[in-house]
C-alpha cells in the first residue's frame, strides 16, 4: 500500500478498518483529563471494558456461593479454566488440551524446565539468545546451576554480528548444529522485548530437532500479536504472559503449552501439586501422584478465579475480532505506516534522528518498533509523554511503540509521529 503523510488520509484508513469500532471496548488512561495515545500495549494492555463485569461476577459467585463456588454456579471454579482452553488455543494454534492458564510467566518457565530440561554428563547445553529478557535469564541461568552445571559453560548465546542489532536466522541454526552433540534444550524468545525481532520459529525448532535437542519458547511478545502454529510447528513446550498484548491486566495469570505428543511420556519429571492431579479423582485426596491428562497436568495450585476472569474478559475481545488472522492484518498495517512515518520525520528533519532496529520485513517482526533515538533520546521520549505519547524507554536509547490492532487507530500513529517530528525540530538542532 501507498501511504501517505497526513490526518486525511490515516483518518481514511481508519473509516476502510474493519475492527475500527473494537477500540470502544478499551479504557485508555488519561493525562490532566486527555485520553493518552497508548503505544505501550508491549508491556502492559489496555483494561478490557467488559474486564470489571467479568470479576464482578466472580465477587457474586463468592459472595453468595462462598465455598459451594467450586461447583456450583454457571462457572463452577473447579472447570473454570476450560472456559479459556479453547479460546487461549486459538491465540496460540494449539489444541485446547495443550494449554492451560496457571500461575504466572518466569514460575511456568521454571516448572516447564523442570521437565523438559534433563541434562545428562553429555548433554546439557542451553542454547538462547543474547539478550534475552533479564528474568528468562536468571531463569535459567539458576536451572542450569540447579542441576550442578555453571552457566559459563552450559548455556550458549546467539549474539547479533558486530554492527547489527539483530539476530540473523543462519547464526541461530549455525549455533545449534555445532553443538549438536551437547545440545539438550533451544529456549528463544518468540520475539525479542528489546529489539520486536520475530525470530522463525519452524526453522528453530526443526534445527533443534534435529541436533537432538527439546525445544521451548518464551511467547512473552508474541502471543496475541502474531500467528503462531505451536502444534503444527512441532514446538515441544512454550509459556507466555496475558498482560502484554493480550490486555489481562499487571501480574495476569501466564499460559502455558505442552505438544501433545508428551501427554503419553510417564518418564517426564514435574514438579507437582493437587491441582495437576486427576481431575475426577482429585477430592479423594489420594497419596501417590497421578497427573491430568494434558497441559492441565502440569498446575500445581487451585485456580486463580480472579485472574483468570480478567484472562476470560480479554480473550473473548479477540474471540469478537475473529482472532489473530484479522487482527494480524490490521497490524501489519498500522505497524508499516509507523515504519513510513518515522522515516518520513527523518526525511524533514534532514538526519537520521530515529533509526529502527525492529527488522522492516513482515515475518521478522510483530506490532512493536523499536527506535534508538540518536539525539537527547531521554528527552524527547519524556516530551512525548507530556504530549500525551505513552510508549516506553529502554536504556540507554530506545523508544519502544507498539501500536495494537485491537485498540489503536492509524490516526493514533500518525499523531505520534508528527509529535515526534514537532518535538524533534524544538529539541534538536542538526549540529548537536
Ligand atoms: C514480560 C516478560 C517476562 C515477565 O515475566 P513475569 O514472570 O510475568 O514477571 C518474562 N519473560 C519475557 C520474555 C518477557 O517479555
Amino acid at each position: 500500500m501507498i501511504f501517505e503523510n497526513n490526518l486525511a488520509f490515516a483518518q481514511s484508513l481508519d473509516r476502510q478498518d474493519p475492527l475500527h469500532h473494537l477500540r470502544a471496548d478499551f479504557l485508555f488512561p488519561k493525562q490532566h483529563g486527555t485520553p493518552f495515545i497508548y503505544m505501550c500495549g508491549n508491556s502492559l494492555g489496555l483494561q478490557p471494558r467488559a474486564a470489571r463485569s467479568y470479576v464482578d461476577q466472580q465477587l457474586n459467585n463468592w459472595e453468595n456461593l462462598a465455598v459451594e463456588g467450586w461447583f456450583e454456579g454457571e462457572t463452577p471454579w473447579m472447570y473454570y479454566h476450560k472456559e479459556l482452553k479453547g479460546l487461549m488455543a486459538h491465540i496460540v494454534g494449539a489444541g485446547p488440551r495443550e494449554v492451560c492458564p496457571m500461575n504466572t510467566l518466569t514460575v511456568n518457565l521454571h516448572l516447564l524446565m523442570v521437565s523438559f530440561y534433563r541434562p545428562t554428563a553429555t548433554r546439557f547445553k542451553i542454547i538462547m539468545e543474547a539478550g534475552a529478557f533479564p528474568s528468562d535469564q536468571y531463569a535459567v541461568e539458576s536451572q542450569v546451576r540447579f542441576h550442578g552445571y555453571d552457566p559459563k559453560d552450559a548455556i550458549i548465546e546467539v549474539a547479533p554480528r558486530v554492527g547489527e542489532a539483530t539476530l540473523q536466522t543462519a547464526d541461530i541454526l549455525a549455533a545449534i548444529a555445532d553443538n549438536s552433540e551437547q545440545l539438550a534444550l533451544v529456549l528463544f524468545g518468540g520475539i525479542n522485548y528489546f529489539t520486536g525481532q520475530w525470530f522463525d520459529m519452524p526453522a528453530i525448532t526443526k534445527a533443534g530437532h534435529h541436533a537432538g535437542a527439546v525445544v521451548g519458547f518464551d511467547l512473552a511478545h508474541a502471543a496475541g500479536n502474531v500467528p503462531l502454529k505451536l502444534h503444527d510447528w512441532d514446538i515441544d513446550f512454550a509459556c507466555w504472559c496475558s498482560y502484554k498484548y493480550q490486555n489481562a491486566g499487571p501480574g495476569g495469570i501466564s499460559g502455558i503449552f505442552v505438544h501433545e505428543k508428551h501427554f503419553s511420556d510417564k518418564s517426564s519429571d514435574r514438579f507437582a501439586g493437587w491441582w495437576g492431579y486427576q481431575e475426577q479423582q482429585r477430592f479423594k485426596m489420594e497419596k501417590g501422584f497421578i497427573a491430568e491428562a494434558g497441559a492441565d497436568g502440569w498446575q500445581v495450585s487451585c485456580t486463580q478465579v480472579i485472574p483468570m476472569a480478567l484472562y476470560h474478559a480479554s480473550l473473548k475481545t479477540f474471540e469478537k475480532a475473529g482472532f489473530i488472522g484479522p487482527l494480524r492484518e490490521k497490524s501489519l498495517r498500522l505497524t508499516a505506516y509507523l515504519y513510513y512515518l518515522i522515516s518520513e520525520v527523518n526525511k524533514t528533519l534532514g538526519f537520521e534522528q530515529y533509526k529502527i532496529i525492529t527488522p522492516s520485513a513482515e515475518n521478522e517482526r510483530g506490532a512493536q518498533l523499536s527506535i534508538i533515538a540518536k539525539y537527547k533520546g531521554k528527552e524527547v521520549f519524556q516530551a512525548l509523554v507530556a504530549n500525551n505519547i505513552l510508549g516506553d524507554w529502554r536504556e540507554p536509547d530506545v523508544i519502544r511503540l507498539s501500536p495494537v490492532p485491537l485498540y489503536n487507530s492509524f490516526e493514533d500513529v500518525f499523531l505520534t509521529a508528527e509529535r515526534m517530528l514537532t518535538i524533534s525540530k524544538e529539541l534538536i538542532t542538526p549540529k548537536q
